[in-house]
C-alpha cells in the first residue's frame, strides 16, 4: 500500500481498518511501515478516505507473495494455486481425500490476526516433514516449497509477512501424536500464533481419531469444534 502524501489530510480514518498496525499518523500525515504491510488491501477497501490518497501499487516477486496471501479478492498468477489453503478438509466427507487410517492436519499460521513470516512457516514445516508428512499438492503454501520432503520453502520469500498462510497435509494415524508434538515443540521457536486443524474419517466403530491423536500427544481439543457432515463438491 503507498499514499500520496500531497493529497493525505492526516485524518487517521483509513487507520483503524490495518489489521497489522501498519498505519500510523506521524506530523499529521499517514505513515506506512512497509515491513509490516502485508498488502491486504482492507484500508484502501474500506472506502474511508476522503481525499483518495491511499494508492494500490503494482507489486512484483517476492512482494507480490504478500498480496495474493493476504486479499481474498487476488488470483495466485505467482502461485498457481488461489486461496490460503484447499478445502479438501472441510469436504472430505465426499472427497475421501484423508482415508481410514490417516490424518489431515492443517496448521493455519498467523491466524487470528496476527501475520506471519515465512521464515517460520518453513520452521513449522520442516519439523512435520522429517515424519514423511504428504503436502497437500493443490495448497499455495506446498507451491513455495523448494523440497516437498523437507519442507525447504523458496529462499527469497521467507522475510516476506503475509496475513495468514495454512500448511495442510496427510499423515498416517499411527504417526498422528508424534507429529503433533513435533507441532508442539517448534510452537515455542516461532514468532506467531496458529490454529491447529486435525481431521479424520470416522470409523465403523464409531471411535474419533483425530481427537485420540490430540489427547495422546497431550493437546486438548477446543470444545467448539465442528463437524462436517455431507459438505463438499459435486
Ligand atoms: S494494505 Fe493491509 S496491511 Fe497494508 S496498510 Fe493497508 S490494511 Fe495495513
Ligand atoms: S483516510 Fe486518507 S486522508 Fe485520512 S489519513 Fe488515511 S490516507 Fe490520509
Amino acid at each position: 500500500m503507498n499514499v500520496d502524501l500531497e493529497k493525505c489530510l492526516g485524518c487517521g480514518s483509513c487507520v483503524p481498518y490495518c489489521p497489522m498496525r501498519a498505519l500510523s499518523i506521524v506530523e499529521d500525515q499517514l505513515s506506512i511501515n512497509h515491513d509490516e504491510c502485508v498488502e491486504c488491501n482492507i484500508c484502501y477497501r474500506a472506502n474511508v478516505c476522503p481525499t483518495e490518497a491511499l494508492l494500490i501499487t503494482e507489486l512484483t516477486w517476492p512482494r507480490i507473495v504478500r498480496n495474493v496471501f493476504s486479499d481474498p479478492l487476488m488470483s495466485h498468477d505467482t502461485t498457481g494455486v488461489p486461496g490460503r489453503g484447499t478445502e479438501e478438509m472441510k469436504t472430505n466427507d465426499v472427497t475421501n481425500r484423508f482415508v481410514e487410517g490417516h490424518l489431515g492436519i492443517a496448521i493455519e499460521m498467523g491466524r487470528p490476526g496476527t501475520g506471519t513470516r515465512f521464515y517460520d512457516v518453513e520452521k513449522v514445516a520442516q519439523a512435520v516433514a522429517k515424519f514423511g508428512v504428504k503436502f497437500e499438492v493443490l495448497n499455495p503454501v506446498t507451491s513455495l516449497m523448494t523440497d516437498t520432503v523437507t519442507g525447504k520453502i523458496k529462499e527469497d520469500v521467507l522475510n516476506e509477512k503475509v496475513l495468514s498462510a495454512i500448511i495442510e497435509f496427510d499423515i498416517e494415524e499411527e504417526k498422528g501424536p508424534q507429529v503433533l508434538q513435533a507441532i508442539k515443540e517448534v510452537s515455542s521457536q516461532i514468532e506467531t500464533v496458529f490454529s491447529l486443524d486435525v481431521c479424520a474419517k470416522v470409523p465403523s466403530d464409531n471411535s474419533l481419531p483425530s481427537e485420540k491423536a490430540a489427547y495422546t500427544s497431550g493437546i486438548t481439543p477446543s470444545i467448539n469444534g465442528k463437524t462436517n457432515v455431507g459438505l463438499g463438491r459435486v
